[in-house]
């Protein structure tokens, strides 16, 4: 905020992926649903910058995050030079990084570091062959990341001895609207529910591609599907329509080629608690919990998901990337989703902006902290203050 970005102090409340008004906080992580809500008093805690005529997944909160910080920087006079591709990092025989070695409209550049490098290139979802190697389930889904995430600086850190982490953790969205999601039945290829579907929706991609062989169906009754889409959304294109529909349980399910008598038994069950508001199964809000009644739609969501890695190099609390040693490696830092981050057990909206910031900052307060060579090349001893 310091830096000028702005929240403002309105809450949205409502299912989604980002509010679609101007609001600054919201529920990003499944805080307010099962399992989370029973085991600690929900409190919201995503903050989304604030933005007037938001176009989210093309121009949404992030880039109001951005700009005021880059425009920081500038007022701060901050070189900043573009179009570069950074190819290597130069080390010096005693081990230590003092620069890295980039390429600009296909003429090599050099640049030297007087006191460290950091890493901040991103995942390596757009690296088909390190994805088949560490995170073969997100092979061909690449989403939510940009392909410069091409596992660069990652490898430029293996290079040099770099110890890694979590290199098979990966982000997984979920493309359907949350809005029809939370007042649906999530069913697998077997017509089961396998999770509370109020859920956040990055937990219901990861437990469709990881638990259920991305096979998902969302079942849903008119009345339902209705309200769903005519409900307020920051993401009008994931608002899908049925792919099957149906007068009964019964038709639905061999519409959908499902085992007879399976969605049936899942509905039976599902509604016997729903007329008393409750589901003793997976715990859903009592907030989306009504019987299905009447005509019945599906919505094929098999494959709608996709993500970013999350695994890279291991760095310790000042952002020093470790040496498989384990010491630090002289000079070299880094943060962000090429580092194996908070991220790794369990992702939620807004733990890779917090990620890459929080240790972002330590990495260019670490950086900064080292003691300069009287040539201008960093000293190993001269390392982040503790
Ligand atoms: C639509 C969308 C919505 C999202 N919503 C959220 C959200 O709500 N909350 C959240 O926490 N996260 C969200 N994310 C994810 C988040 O934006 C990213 O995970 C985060 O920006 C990663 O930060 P980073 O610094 O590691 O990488 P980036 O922000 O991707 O920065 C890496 C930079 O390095 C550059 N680069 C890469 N390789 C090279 C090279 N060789 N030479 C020079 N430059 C290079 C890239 O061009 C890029 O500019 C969203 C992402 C998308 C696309």
């Amino acid at each position: 905020m310091d830096a000028g970005v702005v929240f403002k102090e309105s809450f949205w409340g409502q299912p989604g992926w980002e509010p679609p008004h101007d609001d600054g906080l919201m529920y990003s992580g499944g805080e307010n649903a099962a399992p989370f809500s029973t085991s600690i008093s929900p409190a919201p805690r995503g903050h989304v910058p604030q933005m007037s005529g938001k176009n989210t997944g093309k121009q949404g909160g992030g880039y109001m995050l951005m700009k005021p910080l880059v425009e920081t920087t500038q007022a701060l006079g901050v070189r900043a030079e573009y179009d570069l591709r950074v190819q290597s990092l130069v080390v010096e025989s005693d081990g230590r990084v003092v620069g890295i070695d980039a390429t600009r409209y296909g003429k090599d550049v050099y640049v030297k570091a007087r006191r460290g490098v950091v890493l901040a290139m991103g995942s390596f979802a757009f690296n088909e062959e390190m994805v088949r190697a560490n995170a073969p389930r997100i092979l061909g889904r690449p989403a939510a990341s940009i392909e410069a995430h091409d596992g660069r600086a990652i490898q430029m850190g293996q290079s040099i001895g770099a110890a890694t982490a979590h290199m098979d953790a990966t982000e997984d969205a979920f493309f359907c609207d949350p809005q029809l999601l939370v007042r649906g039945l999530l069913v697998n290829g077997r017509g089961q529910r396998y999770i509370n579907e109020d859920t956040y929706p990055g937990r219901l991609g990861q437990a469709t591609l990881f638990h259920q062989e991305n096979q998902a169906f969302l079942v849903i009754d008119e009345a339902a599907f209705e309200e769903g889409s005519a409900s307020e959304t920051s993401s009008p294109e994931l608002l899908m329509q049925p792919t099957w529909v149906a007068d009964n349980a019964a038709e639905l399910e061999a519409e959908m080629g499902l085992s007879a008598g399976s969605l049936q038994a899942t509905i039976e069950q599902y509604n016997r608690f729903a007329a008393e508001g409750t589901d003793p199964l997976l715990g859903k809000n009592p907030k989306w919990v009504k019987p299905l009644h009447g005509a019945l739609a599906a919505i094929d969501l098999r494959g709608r998901t996709g993500g970013f890695t999350l695994g890279g190099p291991k760095t310790d609390a000042d952002s020093r990337v470790l040496h498989v040693s384990g010491a630090p490696i002289p000079g070299l830092f880094a943060a962000g989703l090429c580092t194996s981050g908070v991220c790794a057990g369990g992702y939620a909206s807004g733990t890779s902006l917090g990620d890459g910031s929080f240790f972002g900052r330590r990495a260019g307060i670490s950086a900064a902290q080292q003691a300069k060579s009287p040539d201008g090349i960093a000293m190993a001893q001269g390392a982040a203050a503790h």
